[in-house]
């Protein structure tokens, strides 16, 4: 059973993964931990990324004062 489960089951409050909301292991040494596994930490930093880029398109059209259309749509939900 992994330190995050055990955590939940004690209900010790303690910092919870940024991602899934999952309780993380505090070590006594080094730096809290701000996910439950690599596969969180490296979630959160795909959306990071993300955030940066859209943040970067919202100063480009300011910058150049004109509309930049995104198409968010899935391409697998398009239909052919
Ligand atoms: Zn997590």
């Amino acid at each position: 059973m992994s330190n995050a489960a055990r955590q939940l089951e004690l209900g010790q409050a303690s910092p919870r993964c940024e991602v899934c909301g999952v309780p993380v292991s505090i070590k006594p040494t080094g730096r809290p931990r701000q996910y439950c596994s690599n596969r969180c930490r490296q979630k959160a930093a795909r959306s990071r990324h993300i955030i940066q880029i859209l943040v970067s398109i919202e100063r480009m059209k300011a910058d150049l004062g004109i509309e930049i259309a995104i198409d968010w749509s899935d391409e697998d939900h398009r239909v052919a």
